[in-house]
């Protein structure tokens, strides 16, 4: 492995694996660039030592090769603006296509590869299509966190075909880091706050932070799968029928493992996830039948805040409710106010996963965290 701080781009073509799996709208605008800006200093450093950046993503998840809503074409303009420099667009991300736009590419250019997964071989970590692509590059650099535990052509199986010429890039050192600070060296209370909708997903990180955590909190939709497997009414809420006995596990293996679990213990429900929708209070144990939980309620956010305000460590991943809308975004508020200002008591703070991310950004509080991760399910598993 090479470095990117040292490696001589002069003259190369840098092959580089980018997370440009942004959302977009319905006219294909970008409605959130941050995976975009965190590739930024990777692509510059290629640029500026002379090299020519040729950049490969995945965006979304088409099913039978070319959709147009995932074509990787929409990004060009805005990407180019970033950049500060003129991105070429292949239409495809191997074969002749690609490869004359990438030898017509020059020094001050970047070439922006179609979507890897218009390409079955992509997911399938096709060899064939893993070498098509290596071809495109003098060097190999990967900087795409969020995908890099999948063994992927672009992300893994690619590496073969470069012996030497190979290394990460800014992102994706920065990313291994703060993991690492968390999960190895983390000072202890370490707490991690998990939410969302599913447990389905998140077993694997689960089972990860039981060996590594002082507490663990549980809130969003997943909470009442654990809050029905203990025998509560919730009501019309979330709940995953096949998940109540995994609960019960995770909860016995916590207690074995010496982990404080802390679950909801009241919650703010509504008949349905509207802003003008009546909104009830209750236990977390006691939702009337029709009524979903779609925030925690003021109970559970002190009970969160002293954990979270007493940790050294803290990692969270998963908002406490229906945050999108205004009326159950609260819970998530908190949780996010009360990790910053555990922050700036000078606790070290990882925010992961999509979601937990937009919540940060909603409430302008990215930059009083002290790592936000681009990774979604990547976030733990590579470790
Ligand atoms: P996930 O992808 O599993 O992390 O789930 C994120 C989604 O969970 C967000 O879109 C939230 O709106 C949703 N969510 C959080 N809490 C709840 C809840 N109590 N009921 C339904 N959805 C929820």
């Amino acid at each position: 492995m090479k470095s990117i701080e040292t490696y001589k781009f002069k003259g190369k073509r840098a092959l580089i694996r980018v997370d440009f799996n942004v959302p977009l709208d319905d006219s294909f605008s970008i409605v959130d660039d941050s995976r975009i800006l965190a590739a930024l200093p990777t692509i510059k450093c290629v640029l500026e030592g002379g090299g020519v950046p040729i950049l490969m993503s995945h965006l979304g998840r088409p099913k039978n090769g070319y959709t147009e809503q995932f074509s990787l074409r929409h990004l060009c303009q805005h990407l180019s603006e970033l950049i500060g420099a003129e991105v070429l667009f292949a239409n495809d991300c191997i074969g002749p296509e690609a490869e004359s736009v990438v030898q017509a590419a020059s020094e001050c250019q970047v070439v922006l590869l179609e979507n890897l997964r218009f390409h079955g071989g992509e997911k399938k970590g096709d060899d064939f299509f893993s070498k098509s692509l290596s071809k495109l590059g003098d060097v190999y650099i990967n900087d795409a966190f969020g995908t890099a535990h999948r063994a992927h052509a672009s992300t893994a199986i690619i590496a073969n075909y470069f012996a030497d010429e190979k290394m990460f890039g800014f992102l994706m050192n920065q990313e291994m880091l703060s993991l690492n600070t968390v999960l190895n060296e983390s000072k202890k209370p370490f707490t991690a706050i998990l939410g969302g909708a599913k447990i389905t997903g998140k077993i694997e990180i689960i089972n990860q932070l039981l060996n590594r955590v002082t507490n663990l909190i549980i809130g969003g939709g997943m909470a009442y799968t654990f809050i029905k497997a203990t025998g509560g009414n919730i009501g019309a809420s979330l709940i995953e029928e096949d998940r109540l006995e995994l609960a019960l596990k995770i909860m016995k293996n916590a207690s074995d493992k010496g982990v404080q679990i802390y679950l909801p213990i009241d919650s703010i429900n509504a008949q349905e996830i509207s802003n003008d929708a009546p909104l009830k209070y209750t236990a977390i144990n006691e939702i009337p039948t029709n009524w979903k939980g779609l925030d925690i309620g003021f109970k559970t956010i002190e009970l969160f805040r002293n954990v979270i305000l007493n940790s050294k460590t803290i990692m969270w991943n998963g908002p406490m409710g229906v945050f999108e809308t205004t009326a159950f975004q609260e819970g998530t508020k908190e949780i996010a106010q009360a990790v910053s200002e555990a922050t700036q008591n000078g606790a070290y703070s990882l925010v992961g996963g999509g979601d937990s991310v937009s919540a940060v950004n909603k409430f302008q509080l990215r930059d009083k965290i002290s790592y936000v991760s681009t990774g979604g399910g990547g976030f733990i598993r590579i470790y």
